[in-house]
């Protein structure tokens, strides 16, 4: 059976026998959204209750080490079952959806959240289900258990910039790079977030070339890899990577206090237009400037952006 069919019974199966699960699917029939629109792109926000946990996760060192990994087979509920991936990965229901098919995908390992390796599984998870986009979120941008490896993925076309991308491409990006089988554009400074896309046919010229651009990005010097969050997808025929470079883990409007405070914890969703708020005081409240505000903060800034911009043209 096709990888694809057989997540589909799955989740139907998980979504039916595992009563969290059940619940909260269910719940997200009837979840709140507004929209924002800007000048050729909107973004959504999204009210989810259930996204408190990972939304205001503690991911320092300590906090983490305190806490049993949730990841991890050995402390998964009883009834959270799991397909097989090309023996390194298990796929996985999340129980706490933002998508009405939302996958985690947990390496069977628990080692740290980090990318070196890890973009030629993404592409054949990509092609393995191409109805589905697959996202990474750094250990520092989203990622609520970065001790332990993982992926996530949800429908094709949920995320806000999967819709008007094509558009985008057209009329407000850069082409950076054009060869035969790929091309490279960054996405003009109106988008709000820096955003760099490659679309390619060739998986070898892709994966050097991604891996390039990844040693171009600044880095932490007490950080393992430099801030992102990444989006992949296969149409059948060619692979598209969606690579959002970052500056900070959350905006200021995160730490504030009383009516001031935003709690929005930007990862690869809200990078792809879907602004997730766990708070119902923060979903009426917030507004097209705030937003604006919050991605400009958490996206890399201008001139690194086209520092980075000028080498991958040049290269
Ligand atoms: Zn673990």
């Amino acid at each position: 059976m096709k990888l694809e069919k057989k997540i589909d019974r799955f989740t139907k199966d998980q979504t039916r026998n595992w009563e969290l699960a059940r619940k909260n699917y269910a719940d997200l029939g009837s979840i709140e959204k507004r929209n924002f629109v800007f000048d050729g792109f909107r973004v959504v926000a999204q009210f989810n209750p259930g996204r408190i946990r990972s939304s205001a996760a503690k991911t320092d060192r300590t906090s983490i080490s305190e806490r049993p990994c949730f990841l991890c087979k050995a402390n998964r509920p009883e009834e959270q079952l799991g397909i097989d991936f090309q023996g390194k990965y298990e796929i996985l229901v999340n129980p706490y959806p933002i998508f009405e098919q939302h996958l985690t995908i947990v390496g069977y390992e628990h080692v740290p959240q980090h990318f070196d390796g890890r973009l030629r599984d993404m592409l054949a998870l990509a092609e393995a289900l191409p109805e589905f986009t697959i996202f990474y979120n750094g250990p520092k941008c989203g990622a609520s258990a970065p001790d332990h490896f993982h992926f996530q993925a949800g429908q094709k076309g949920a995320m806000p910039v999967e819709l008007e991308l094509n558009d985008l491409l057209k009329s407000n990006a850069e082409l950076l790079v054009s060869l035969p089988s790929t091309q490279v554009f960054a996405l003009a400074e109106s988008y709000l977030r820096k955003l760099i896309v490659l679309q390619s046919t060739d998986q070898g010229e892709l994966v050097l070339l991604v891996e390039k651009i990844l040693q171009l990005l600044p880095q932490n010097e007490t950080d393992d890899e430099p801030m992102m969050n990444v989006l992949v997808n296969f149409d059948g025929a060619q692979w598209q990577v969606l690579l959002f470079p970052r500056e900070k883990q959350r905006p200021c409007q995160y730490f504030r206090e009383g009516r001031e405070q935003i709690l929005m914890s930007p990862a690869s969703v809200e990078m792809g237009g879907l602004a997730i708020l766990p708070r119902k005081e923060d979903f009426e409240k917030i507004t097209k400037a705030d937003l604006a505000d919050i991605y400009k903060q958490v996206s890399l800034n201008d001139e690194a952006f086209n520092r980075i911009k000028a080498k991958i043209r040049n290269d």
